[in-house]
């Protein structure tokens, strides 16, 4: 171990802090991260501090963009950070959470679903599993699993396809999602920066979306992660916000920017809420041996 242990998570730790341009950005998955930090019980925190990479200096935010830098190296990764529909507004899991060779559960809602199940091992020191890794892709595909063009049309890829000027820049729809609403955000509200936005964000949950916040955390049922409903929030909002009045060559400026902005506040401050209580459910008693949970 020693060296090469150090230098793995050293190369981490620089991927983590890298540019992504494939998924929510870098200040996506960040803020996601930083929020669910604050709503941690500190059996969870302690549980993640613990399983955390050196590199992560104890902070859950600096690695959550890691899944995005290893894309590469993990190749069979690479449909996990999203799922794809046939062109409808409605996700279902049996029809749309596959990969390109029709393999099921790999998608983001399954990928949730198996990384909260190898983290409910976390008390099994014999569990074989890397649950650094575990934990590092489960908050990276939380955050993912609520950029609505994450669970979209197969057909145009998200929008990844879709070219569209942003103001006078060329970017596609996907991109605007992940990176450029956000960049112009911090720019011209939040003093060009991503501590000042996640601010905004966490004085919402606590003011103006408060009487919502028990709802987002809601997961009962046979549900162990509830991926299943944020993904079917997310085609609704695609649908309803992302691909709405946009075509191929479309110039997306104020009226787009103003009405959307919102939409992605939401999402990321719902990713954040969720994230938290879903780890707090992994590393809360449970009861049994099966997967239900108790607060
Ligand atoms: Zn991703």
């Amino acid at each position: 171990m020693g060296w090469l242990f150090f230098l793995h998570f050293f190369l981490l730790s620089l991927m983590a802090r890298a540019p992504c341009t494939d998924a929510w950005g870098k200040e996506g998955h960040y803020m996601v991260c930083k929020i669910a930090e604050q709503y941690l019980t500190k059996r969870a925190s302690n549980a993640v501090l613990d399983l955390l990479p050196p590199a992560a200096e104890g902070e859950l935010a600096s690695v959550c963009s890691w899944a995005d830098q290893v894309r590469f190296r993990y190749r069979w990764a690479s449909p996990l950070h999203y799922a794809n529909t046939p062109g409808v507004c409605n996700f279902k899991y049996s029809r749309d959470c596959h990969n390109s060779r029709d393999e099921l559960d790999m998608c983001v809602v399954g990928a949730i679903n198996n990384y909260t199940t190898q983290l409910l091992n976390y008390k099994d020191s014999s569990n074989g599993y890397n649950l650094t890794e575990s934990i590092m892709f489960l908050a990276h595909f939380m955050g993912d699993v609520h950029q609505p063009l994450h669970v979209a049309f197969e057909a145009d890829e998200g929008g990844n396809t879709i070219d569209v000027r942003w103001y006078r820049r060329k970017s596609n729809l996907h991109h605007v999602w992940d990176v450029n609403m956000i960049e112009t955000a911090m720019r011209d509200f939040y003093e060009r920066d991503v501590n000042v936005m996640i601010e905004s964000i966490e004085k919402n949950i606590t003011d103006g979306w408060s009487d919502e916040v028990s709802q987002w955390k809601a997961c009962n049922g046979d549900s162990v992660t509830c991926a299943d409903k944020y993904a079917s929030e997310s085609i609704k909002l695609a649908c309803d916000y992302a691909y709405k009045d946009v075509d191929e060559g479309s110039t997306l400026e104020d009226d787009y920017f103003f009405s959307r902005l919102p939409v992605v506040e939401k999402r990321i401050a719902q990713g954040g809420v969720r994230l938290a209580a879903l780890l707090n459910r992994i590393f809360s008693k449970k009861v049994g041996g099966n997967l239900k949970f108790v607060e």
